[in-house]
């Protein structure tokens, strides 16, 4: 009798439950599923395949030959079955010899059957095997038969993990598209080698419970999970409008629109109908879906999936009560961290020593989370697309930001040798690099440059010793608050202020008072009760600092008691209009008098310095440059604004160069006001890590560069083999009748002059 209604479901799986209930063997309960579901679907033939040593093994079968079980086996893609796991795709065929992927295997007896139906058996997202149904007469099983088998499919799912039956080569399973080495190629963001495991920052949770004990309780939990998670959206979104949040607008109004959407409650109520737990409920319904797209394979459709899966995930998440991200949970092993995208605070709650990299559907070269990321040593490869088709949880990485940024996932044994081979030469190159920490960066031409190195967490200081760097030219005090769960105090950032100055020794770091806002946005700190479409250029940095005085006096005292007895070298992030820098050095000095007035005891000198962001500034320069005693160009900003290219936008990410004309002509314009007025120039953006880029900043006549630590050796060797008079006059030629490819020519320039670019 076939089935007609949910309900009929339901009392498959009120039959499956005392079977998975039952203290029988795995095998004893495999038969009696293929029993019932023959049974209920009226079908000669029921049969379970499960993968095992990556082949589809017969497991079970109600009318096939009891012969074929544990004999029959089929490989991925072969006959109906292989094909089935391999696409993780239903077929449901009235004449099952007629398609073209048709195998006949005789020991089963299968050649008096026409009809076919099979549903994939899925466990995260991969085929783990199959369940078919076939019948004698031809004839199409009609939908209710079909969402019948899946959900059945579902249950056999959780009893196969339970019964440890999980094919264990290679986490035991196939993917949609293949289970071979598949590598996937992005945007290099930090560079870096890593080998790893696949953690994803929002896990995926692994449904315990299939079969409900009672529909009206599945049916509340997922009531109460859809509010909690419409709260969280509808708080994002308000979140998003007040600044507070990066996440992408139009990401929020698809999940919005998601989040209240009725189909998909009513899906997942139905399924629960059937007799689904709520999470099984919420998985069912996103296989479902996944299946369709998969079918259509419209990349418009495929994007919004992405965010249906990602709602989904939440919803299971928030039913299931697991809310933490990955680093909540704590990283076991060795991670190559998997993200849509990350906020700098996000990423630092992640355990450094078992971070090994990261993959970023997203990202960009100088979004703040790329920046953190460089400072901690970690590789990121950023927009990666397939991600969450190919790569599975615990799946074996091998993470190449090197020449091309690309990431091997499940590699074989000569992959890995390859890998490893080139690992070797690579910490051999590192190794040449680190001798030269005793070298200091002099060109050919006998200039001694200042490389120094960025920093903003405490272990960074390190970095002095291990590169031989001049000093710290920025130290990004906001890390520390954006690692800090609540505003810092006074005490405690003059606490890390004073340590580092101590790791520093006699060598100069240049703090730089708190950039806040933009993409570095502090949950704890409200700031702002009024719409900001622009983060980037809105109230940020010495805006914010400005009108919130108490906040940057607090800091102010805390870095001028650290620095008692010492060099006090501080720098103003973001500053537009010379009378910024004047407000900010008051600021400054009147603190100085009131801890003078207590009996503290004060900094030896104060210098005080400029960023220079805002390319309005550099119109200023002649108001500016006599109140500073050095002026920092941070190119990640300026580019930004000269461009009017958002840095933390993906789709910009690759669009615009550094080596354009009108980033090396704006440059140059600055570069003689500072000489003429004593005022030290370096630059600290992103740019002066990159040994191409660092030589065309010194061909404009920069001498002082603060680099990520990792850069230093490079940059050294690229320092100690320029000839730095003739790149000069080289760049005064290229910028006077700049070429189209700027890049190549001074790329090629330096190869004809052995200018060693790492
Ligand atoms: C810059 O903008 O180049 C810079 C160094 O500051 P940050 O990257 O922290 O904004
Ligand atoms: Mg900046």
């Amino acid at each position: 009798m076939p089935l007609t209604a949910a309900a009929s479901a339901r009392e498959i799986l009120v039959r499956l439950h005392d079977v998975m209930a039952a203290r029988s063997s795995a095998q004893a309960k495999l038969d009696a599923v293929a029993r019932i579901i023959g049974e209920a679907l009226d079908s000669e033939v029921c049969s379970i395949y499960l993968l095992r040593e990556g082949l589809l093994e017969l497991y079970a079968t109600r009318g096939l030959d009891q012969a074929a079980v544990h004999v029959t086996k089929l490989a991925l893609g072969e006959g109906l079955v292989g094909t089935i796991a391999k696409n993780v795709e239903t077929l449901n065929l009235d004449e099952a010899a007629s398609h073209p992927d048709f195998a006949y295997r005789p020991e089963t007896g299968e050649d008096e059957f026409h009809s076919f139906a099979g549903v994939p058996i899925i466990r995260r997202e991969r085929a783990v095997g199959v369940l078919a149904v076939q019948h004698a007469e031809p004839r199409k099983y009609d939908d209710v038969e079909i969402e019948a088998l899946q959900t059945v499919a579902m249950v056999l799912s959780e009893l196969i993990a339970n019964a440890g039956l999980i094919d264990q080569r290679g986490d035991g399973a196939t993917r949609p598209q293949s289970t071979a080495a598949t590598r996937l190629e992005g945007l290099k963001l930090v560079e870096g080698m890593a080998i790893g495991h696949a953690v994803y920052h929002q896990p995926r949770i692994t449904i315990e419970h299939t079969v409900a004990e009672d529909i009206e309780a599945e049916r509340h939990r997922v009531y109460a999970a859809f509010d909690k998670m419409r709260e969280q959206i509808d708080r994002m979104a308000q979140q998003a409008e007040f600044g507070l949040d990066g996440e992408h607008e139009e990401v929020l109004e698809t999940y919005k629109m998601f989040a209240y959407d009725e189909g998909w409650s009513r899906r997942i109520n139905e399924a629960i109908d059937s007799g689904l737990t709520a999470e099984a409920a919420i998985e069912r319904v996103q296989q479902r879906t996944r299946m369709r797209m998969r079918q259509i394979g419209d990349p418009l459709l495929q994007d919004r999936m992405h965010d249906l899966e990602d709602l989904s995930n939440r919803l299971l998440r928030i039913v299931s009560g697991q809310m933490g991200t990955a680093a909540q949970l704590g990283l076991r092993q060795d991670t190559i961290l998997i993200a849509r995208n990350l906020g700098p605070a996000e990423l630092l709650e992640y355990d450094r020593r078992r971070l090994k990299g990261v993959v970023l559907e997203e990202g960009s070269l100088t979004a703040h989370v790329t920046i953190v990321a460089r400072a901690m040593g970690v590789p990121v490869l950023g927009r990666v697309r397939g991600v969450r088709q190919t790569i599975a949880d615990g799946d074996l990485l091998l993470l190449d930001v090197t020449e091309a940024g690309s990431v091997l996932v499940r590699p074989s044994a000569a992959m890995e040798e390859a890998f490893d081979a080139k690992l070797l030469v690579r910490q051999k190159r590192r190794a040449a690099f680190a001798a030269l920490k005793s070298e200091a960066p002099v060109t050919l031409d006998g200039d001694r440059l200042t490389v120094m190195v960025n920093a903003g967490l405490r272990d960074d200081v390190a970095a002095l010793d291990v590169t031989g760097a001049d000093g710290i030219g920025l130290f990004r005090t906001e890390f520390q608050f954006l690692v800090s769960a609540t505003l810092p105090q006074r005490e405690r950032q003059l606490r890390l202020y004073k340590d580092v100055l101590d790791a520093a020794g006699d060598k100069p770091v240049v703090f730089r008072t708190v950039d806040i806002g933009g993409d570095k946005a502090l949950p704890y700190l409200n700031h702002h009760d009024e719409d900001e479409e622009n983060p980037a250029m809105g109230w940020r940095a010495l805006r914010l600092a400005l009108e919130r005085g108490g906040l940057m006096k607090a800091q102010a005292r805390a870095l001028i008691e650290a620095a008692a007895g010492r060099t006090l070298n501080v720098m103003f992030p973001m500053v537009s209009e010379a009378w910024e820098l004047d407000e900010a050095k008051a600021l400054f000095e009147a603190q100085r008098e009131w801890l003078g007035k207590r009996g503290k005891r004060l900094p030896t000198e104060i210098r005080y310095g400029a960023m220079l962001e805002v390319p309005a500034l550099a119109e200023q320069l002649d108001l500016l440059l006599p109140n500073i005693q050095f002026l920092s160009v941070g190119t990640n900003d300026l580019t930004q604004f000269l461009f009017a290219a958002d840095r933390a936008n993906p789709k910009l990410a690759e669009r615009y160069d550094w080596l354009s004309p009108s980033i090396l002509r704006f440059l140059r314009r600055v570069v003689t006001p500072c000489n003429e007025a004593g005022v030290a120039l370096t630059v600290c953006g992103e740019m002066g890590g990159r040994p191409l880029e660092a030589m065309a900043l010194i061909a404009l006549g920069i001498e002082r560069l603060s680099i990520t630590p990792a850069a230093v050796g490079p940059i050294k060797a690229m320092v100690r083999s320029l000839d730095r008079g003739k790149a000069m006059r080289f760049m005064d030629e290229l910028l006077a009748r700049p070429p189209r490819g700027l890049r190549a020519a001074l790329a090629g320039w330096a190869a004809e002059n052995h200018v060693e670019l790492a």
